[in-house]
C-alpha cells in the first residue's frame, strides 16, 4: 500500500504490480473519509502532499 502524490502515481503502481502481480486500487484521499485510518499527509517519495492511495 502506498500513499503518493500525483506524480508518483505510476512509480506507486509499477512497485505495487512488482510486490502483488496484480493490478492496484487507486483510491482518491480528498474524496475518501476513513473511519479507522488516518493517512499520511506525504508522499511516500517525495515532501508533496499524499492525494492517492495505491491499494
Ligand atoms: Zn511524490
Amino acid at each position: 500500500m502506498y500513499c503518493v502524490c500525483k506524480e508518483h502515481v505510476e512509480l506507486a503502481i509499477d512497485k505495487f504490480v512488482d510486490e502483488y502481480e496484480d493490478a492496484p486500487d487507486l483510491v482518491n484521499l480528498s474524496k475518501t473519509k476513513f473511519s479507522a485510518w488516518t493517512p499520511p499527509e506525504r508522499c511516500e517519495w517525495c515532501e508533496g502532499p499524499a492525494e492517492i492511495l495505491v491499494v
